[in-house]
């Protein structure tokens, strides 16, 4: 497959990422992506920026070097109903939004409060993607989560990152294993990305690519092979959680 984008990446701003945003979009250059997001971290996540940070993002060139770049979040699931750290206000500034688990901002919980936690997010209309759910430190149902997020139109991240052996994550092979056999049976969309902390992560799917081989995939389902078709999902998937919401409503 080839791989023309990565939806999540981070830079000095996050606190915890080690390089610039011109070093990063440099590198997605240089592996020859046509879309990079950068996604920081929502403000819950020690050293990582404010929400005004989010405000001023308008002020970005979304075209740079011939690569467009989507300025987005990592946003953060602060409890067991899904709430997250950023105001609708704030979130309305960014061009993506993941929303992921991370232990500085919520306590693994028993399997029935981590699948909670995630149908609140799913739930959220302003959620694009489920981030790095392969975490064996929450345990989720999966089948659960798959089939909400059928439901509400979002993707499902692979993360590259997980898999490393650097990375605290738990069994996120063994998890991604699970979760794409699932996305598979429920037509769930789903998008490779790196988590890049530094710039030479940026664009290398290397373990997700095997994984998706391995479970033989389809290649409809998964976004990385083409900027329209990724747009295409996120702006259906946006579609049908608005429509969910409104129905709510009435
Ligand atoms: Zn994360
Ligand atoms: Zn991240």
């Amino acid at each position: 497959m080839n791989i023309v984008l990565d939806t999540h990446t981070h830079t000095l701003a996050s606190g915890h990422a080690y390089n610039t945003m011109t070093e990063i979009i440099d590198a997605a250059v240089q592996k020859g992506l046509k879309l990079l997001a950068i996604t920081e971290h929502a403000p819950a996540m020690p050293g990582s920026c404010k929400d005004f940070y989010f405000y001023n993002l308008k002020i970005l060139p979304r075209f740079q070097k011939g690569l467009e770049v989507m300025f987005g979040v990592e946003l953060n699931v602060m409890d067991y109903e899904g709430h997250v750290d950023l105001s609708e206000k704030y979130m309305e500034c960014t061009d993506l939004r993941i929303a992921s688990l991370h232990p500085p901002c919520i306590k693994p919980g028993t399997i029935e409060e981590n699948t909670a936690a995630m149908l609140g997010i799913i739930h959220n209309p302003y959620i694009d993607i489920l981030g790095h759910p392969d975490d064996g430190r929450y345990p989720l149902d999966y089948e659960r989560v798959i089939v909400e997020a059928e439901k509400c139109g979002k993707i499902v991240e692979l993360n590259n990152n997980s898999m490393s052996p650097l990375n605290s994550r738990t069994n996120a092979r063994e998890n991604d294993l699970i979760i794409l056999d699932l996305c598979k049976k429920y037509k769930v969309p789903v998008v490779m990305a790196t988590d890049a902390h530094a710039s030479f992560m940026v664009g290398d799917m290397t373990q997700a690519i095997e994984v998706v081989e391995e479970t033989g995939f389809p290649e409809e389902l998964l976004l990385n092979d083409s900027v329209e078709k990724f747009k295409h999902f996120l702006n259906e998937g946006r579609k049908k959680s608005e429509t969910l919401r409104e129905a709510q409503r009435s």
